[in-house]
């Protein structure tokens, strides 16, 4: 792989819950990928979501992916400590006339909707719903924000799935860009923090794919350049196929920890998951050695018990 020193990405977890070894798998891919690349990396908690997050879930999770042997060039910070630069984008995309108060409630727009599809777990907002919109001011805080989206294909390269296309318009519609909470929604701050923290490379699970659209129809609207380059990785799911969580048992990175299973024991089993020959016990730097995405396969890894089982053993 060619070294950028140029190149910056970041770890940004959510707060809302302990590393499990699902999102520890795209961490770790992520930073073995900016280790061997010479790219920087920042750490990033996405503490927004404040209804969600959990108290000292920030620390621990730090503590964990430290104890795994990940480590980066700058941070933690947290976006809860300042939201001016939030704010400011507000200002921007209300003199624009890209974004609008909502106080419609989503049950309100669930109704205005025609009937969602089984799998969509977002209502598409109706385009009759919007208002007419001029030029503003970003005022009131305290409510809802939407962004207008127009019709239209959104095209970019991921660097592991290929040519992506996506219309946000039909899927998604005019979606929230600040909450009624007065904080902005994770659309924005994402976009936001990674133009102003310099991120060019976006390493995230594939539940993030169809975001990636609106965060580009969000950078346009700011002007901001250059867009970072995308890479989305597949998820780890369980046997039911769905994104792995507390359903699928305890799959935290700390519970195998505390029950004695070495940090060696949890990357060998992730870089199993990650198309490297399997070993028994594997050192994060060893992880960054024998990453080959070229080789990694385009599938959802499905964690099933006999992996917890495999985690248990004791190497040889
Ligand atoms: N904070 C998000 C998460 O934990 C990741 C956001 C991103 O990578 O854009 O799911």
């Amino acid at each position: 792989m060619t070294r950028n020193p140029r190149h910056i990405t970041r770890l940004a977890p959510s707060p809302t819950g302990a590393l499990h070894l699902g999102n520890a798998r795209t961490f770790l891919i992520n930073w073995a990928l900016a280790r061997a690349g010479g790219w920087r990396v920042l750490l990033r908690i996405e503490d927004l979501d404040s209804p969600r997050v959990k108290p000292g879930a920030a620390d621990r999770i730090a503590d964990t992916l430290t104890w795994l042997g990940l480590d980066w060039d700058h941070g933690p910070t947290c976006q809860s400590h300042d939201l001016d630069p939030y704010r400011d984008a507000m200002r921007v995309l209300a003199h624009r006339a890209m974004v609008y108060p909502c106080s419609l409630t989503r049950t309100e727009v669930e109704r205005a909707a025609s009937a969602p599809h089984a799998d969509q777990h977002e209502t598409r907002f109706p385009e009759h719903l919007r208002p007419p919109i001029q030029p503003g001011t970003f005022a009131d805080e305290r409510t809802n924000w939407r962004f207008v989206v127009r019709e239209g294909d959104v095209g970019f390269a991921d660097t592991f799935l290929g040519p992506q296309t996506h219309s946000p318009a039909q899927t998604v519609g005019d979606f929230v860009v600040w909450t009624r909470r007065g904080q902005p929604s994770y659309q924005l701050a994402v976009v936001v923090d990674d133009h102003r923290q310099g991120v060019t490379q976006v390493v995230r699970g594939a539940d993030l794919l169809d975001s990636t659209a609106r965060q580009l129809l969000l950078q346009r609207a700011l002007g901001l350049t250059p867009e970072p380059t995308y890479t989305h990785l597949p998820l780890v799911v369980g046997p039911d196929g769905r994104r792995l969580a507390k359903r699928h048992g305890d799959t935290r990175i700390e519970t195998y920890r505390d029950r004695g299973v070495p940090a060696g024991r949890i990357i060998a089993m992730l870089a199993r998951w990650s198309g490297i020959e399997p070993d028994e016990t594997m050192t994060a730097h060893d992880f960054v050695q024998a990453l080959d995405l070229s080789t990694m396969s385009h599938d959802a890894v499905v964690f099933g018990s006999e992996d917890d089982r495999w985690l248990r053993a004791r190497p040889g």
